[in-house]
């Protein structure tokens, strides 16, 4: 049984607000958003549990692909992709990450000149 959250969450052991749930991801709202808004990409892993971009492997490059292509069809989906919008990676404590299961910040929505947050 994991204890990792974002396993339980893409397993839906645990609520979402779910966007997407496709084989291989989910994309769903995070819970104490940094923009107006901020979804996570989020990987479901069943081969090896990675961590962070500091765990990648060549042969995740099919996984890394979808999640890129997840959050440009999100952004679309959203209305972001003509106002912009930012995608994060945090890796490690001192790059901000909290939760140890490898997942892409989309943020965005907000209005010209407002104070544009980082998760
Ligand atoms: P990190 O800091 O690890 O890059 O990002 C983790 C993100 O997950 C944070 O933005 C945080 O608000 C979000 N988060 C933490 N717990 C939950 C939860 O239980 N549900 C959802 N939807 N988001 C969460
Ligand atoms: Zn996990």
């Amino acid at each position: 049984m994991t204890t990792c959250l974002f396993c339980k969450i893409v397993n839906k052991q645990l609520p979402s607000e779910i966007v997407y749930d496709a084989d291989e991801l989910m994309v769903f709202k995070d819970i104490r958003p940094s923009a107006p808004i901020h979804l996570l990409i989020v990987p479901k892993m069943e081969q090896r549990h990675i961590d962070s971009v500091n765990d990648l492997e060549p042969e995740d490059e099919k996984m890394i692909t979808a999640m890129f292509l997840a959050a440009k069809k999100a952004a679309k989906d959203f209305g972001l992709d003509e106002t912009g919008y930012k995608l994060v990676f945090n890796v490690g404590r001192g790059g901000g990450q909290l939760i140890d299961h490898l997942h892409l910040h989309l943020l965005g929505g907000w209005k010209a000149g407002e104070k544009r947050g980082m998760p």
